[in-house]
């Protein structure tokens, strides 16, 4: 169903199809909606209408329903009607067009009014806002005024329209029943796929009931859409005809003046409404003038209260800071008066602890005099037991002179600290090497190093050393690196370090000539803490000031681990370096490419230490600083240092055992090698055959023999010294003729001739 169809069939614009015969409408404005009955049953009203069963409200008032609507209404309109608007249209062109072209050229106007309303939703345009010459022309046309606002138009057009719709006052002039069918078997012959139901013959009835009768036909499916169309279609050429017939009879001559009347009046509406509009924008340019000058007005007001706000804020910045400012300095000064009266706080502090420290220190001192007083008693009751036991023991057997109060030993005048070395003084192998502890060098006043790293620490001690079954001490898993924090025992005033001045001990040197220990007093510095550590013993810089200054002072001074060492055990250990440095130089003198010695070893006292023990001694084992890769090429049980497989070590060891004809074996072989490229060895080990003095604890008599004969292997300088191989010897064993040595191998010198290298 069309709008247009519904609009065509009422004399009201109602939104639903014709209803049956004997059925009436309203509108209910309590319901919102309209009502519908039957003639005679107006207590039976209904919301829902009879044929489409649905409720109905009132058409939206929209401007563009009702404009869609006078679209519609063009194409029922008189000719006549089509032809006037079309002429305000387009005067020129309409006499050309023909009643189809004008008709659509009425439309496309129409058409452009429902765009611009639908454009400009939000407010109901009037006819002035559009500014369409052509609907201002077709208001007029119709006999409306042109000023009225847009929706009153509308329903003037609408009223004005449907007053021309083509039935109204022509119901009489129905068209005919046979018509009507005649026509209806025209379309029927044209479309034989739907034939014709055969109509019942009716009595003539009036246009408005044929109407009626097709609504209801066409709603009850009776006739199909394409029928109900070609119906109205003949109803309204029957009109038309019938109107063409009246329009003929009009006289032109008066149309054409009465259209050239309404023209002048158009022109002059227009005139009046250029004026009217001319005058507005005069008095709008004006009110906008004024509204600039008022706005100027304003800025500048709006200016003078923001410069003085900024002003005043300025003014408040400024006093805020400047109280700010104030405040710190006041915060600062009790700041620094709180810093002040802490400093002298602290600084209280500090002296009353100084103060106890004092007392302490001098508690201490007292103590350790009282100790030492008490030690050196039972030192003095110590010597003359130990004396008169000696001096028993001598009575007994002639024992071998290890003690230092023994008669062997003899006392010499201590040695000035400074000045040319003694002529039997030992020269340094290493005279270039750097200083390796410049804190030790008299009146230095350097602190002592604190702890060193040792990144191969030592396992820990175990008594006897413990030997696995190749003969190599049983190493544990490698340990992480320590620091070395052994320390020697401490001095009276509790220091480690010795004093920069040196503290005063006695040297005891071994000559094995003679068979006589020399001793004399001398000032040596000992470092607080080790720089090697081993299983057993630690090792610390020392310089002594009793030989010339420089690298003649540098010393390692080593000491056991073991509180309870023996005494003898340090002298032993000078002794066995002094009887293989004996061996070292009868091998120097057989004319080897190779030279080798022992450096001088010696045992220091220390009289200004506390011992462990009340009446025990502090011993050190004393030698000179080794510049130099040290390396240890066999132990004391068949070792052999697979990383320094060297001819020279083990050729001296064997060499040892011949010359002693079969009683001694020099072993434990371990040292460096001097800028003259001699070997320059220390720590020996001697093991003695049955019957012979024991040299200690790692003296494996026998047992350490065989286990190295069977690990050595004879090499070429074995042969050059005419060695008998293996543990038995063969007679007496006569060494090579000696040969003159052109470098003393324990005082250094030029180097040799001819370079050598490492056997
Ligand atoms: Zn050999």
């Amino acid at each position: 169903f069309s709008l247009s169809f519904w609009w065509c069939g009422m004399e009201e614009v109602v939104p639903f199809p014709s209803l049956p015969p004997n059925w009436t409408y309203a509108y209910s404005a309590s319901v919102g909606k309209y009502v519908f009955w039957e003639h005679g049953a107006q207590h039976l009203t209904r919301t829902t209408h009879p044929l489409t069963m649905l409720q109905y409200s009132k058409l939206p008032p929209s401007a563009e329903g009702v404009i869609a609507a006078a679209i519609s209404a063009v194409d029922v309109v008189e000719p006549w009607v089509v032809n006037a608007v079309a002429s305000l249209i387009s005067p020129q062109a309409v006499p050309r067009m023909t009643a189809v072209e004008q008709r659509a050229l009425v439309k496309a106007a129409f058409q452009k009014l429902a765009v611009d309303i639908v454009e400009s939703s939000g407010r109901r345009p009037s006819l002035v806002d559009i500014g369409q010459a052509e609907l201002k022309a077709l208001a007029i046309a119709l006999g409306i005024e042109s000023e009225v606002p847009l929706e009153h138009l509308i329903s003037s057009l609408m009223a004005k329209v449907g007053s021309l719709q083509p039935f109204r006052g022509n119901v009489a002039n129905g068209v005919g029943q046979a018509d009507l069918v005649g026509h209806h078997n025209n379309q029927s012959t044209a479309v034989p796929a739907t034939p014709p139901a055969p109509q019942p013959p009716q009595p003539r009835q009036s246009k408005r009931q044929l109407i009626a009768k097709l609504n209801e036909d066409f709603n009850n499916r009776v006739i199909t859409k394409e029928q109900y169309d070609t119906a109205w279609a003949s109803m309204f050429q029957e009109v038309k005809v019938q109107k063409a017939q009246e329009f003929g009879q009009v006289d032109p001559s008066l149309l054409a003046q009465q259209q050239r009347l309404k023209d002048e009046q158009f022109k002059m509406q227009q005139q009046r409404e250029e004026q009217a509009r001319q005058v507005a924008r005069e008095q709008a340019a004006q009110e906008e003038k004024m509204r600039e000058a008022a706005r100027e007005q304003a800025a500048r007001e709006q200016a003078a209260r923001e410069q003085a706000a900024r002003e005043q804020a300025a003014r408040e910045q400024a006093a805020q800071e400047q109280a700010a400012r104030e405040q710190a300095a006041r915060e600062q000064a009790a700041r620094e008066q709180a810093e002040r009266e802490q400093q002298l706080q602290q600084l209280r502090e500090l002296q009353q602890l100084q103060e106890e420290a004092q007392q302490q220190q001098q508690m201490l001192k007292e103590k350790n005099a009282t100790r030492r007083r008490e030690q050196e008693q039972q030192e003095q009751q110590e010597r003359e037991r130990q004396r008169r036991d000696e001096e028993l023991r001598l009575r007994q057997s002639s024992a071998m002179p290890t003690h230092p109060d023994h008669p062997a030993f003899t006392t010499a005048i201590p040695e000035p600290a400074s000045g040319q070395p003694e002529g039997a003084g030992f020269i340094p192998f290493y005279p270039h090497h750097s200083d390796p502890a410049p804190h030790l060098n008299q009146n230095s006043t350097q602190p002592a190093p604190g702890p060193r790293l040792n990144r191969n620490p030592p396992p820990p001690p175990s008594r006897p050393p413990n030997f696995g079954e190749a003969g190599i001490p049983e190493l544990p898993k490698q340990l992480p690196p320590q620091l070395m924090t052994f320390t020697a025992p401490p001095l009276a005033n509790g220091e480690y370090l010795s004093p920069p001045e040196g503290e005063l001990v006695t040297k005891y040197s071994y000559n094995l000539k003679t068979g006589q220990w020399l001793k004399k007093q001398t000032r040596v510095r000992i470092d607080h803490f080790p720089f090697q550590e081993g299983t057993l013993r630690c090792v610390f810089y020392m310089k002594d000031f009793s030989e010339p200054k420089g690298p003649w002072q540098d010393y390692v001074a080593k000491i056991s681990k073991d509180p309870d060492e023996p005494v003898a055990a340090y002298f032993q250990d000078v002794q066995m370096q002094a009887l293989a440095g004996s061996y070292a130089e009868e091998f120097c003198q057989r004319g080897l490419p190779k030279l080798i010695s022992y450096i001088p070893a010696a045992v220091i006292e220390c009289h200004e230490r506390i011992p462990s023990k009340p009446g025990g001694r502090v011993l050190f084992n004393v030698e000179p600083y080794m510049y130099g890769q040290f390396i240890k090429y066999t132990n004391n049980y068949g070792w052999i240092n697979p990383g320094a497989p060297r001819h020279t070590p083990q050729a001296f060891s064997h060499f040892t055992w011949c010359m002693s004809q079969g009683t001694q074996l020099v072993i434990d072989v371990q040292g460096t090698t001097d800028h003259n490229n001699v070997d320059r060895y220390t720590d020996p080990q001697i093991h003695t055959a049955r019957g012979q003095d024991n040299f200690g604890k790692a003296d494996l008599r026998e047992d350490g023999i065989k286990k190295f004969f069977e690990t050595h292997q004879c090499n070429q300088i074995c042969a050059q010294l005419q060695l008998s191989p293996g543990y038995h010897l063969t007679g007496r064993y006569e060494p090579p003729p000696r040969t003159p040595l052109h470098l003393s191998h324990l005082q250094g010198g030029p180097p040799p001739a001819s370079p050598h290298s490492p056997t």
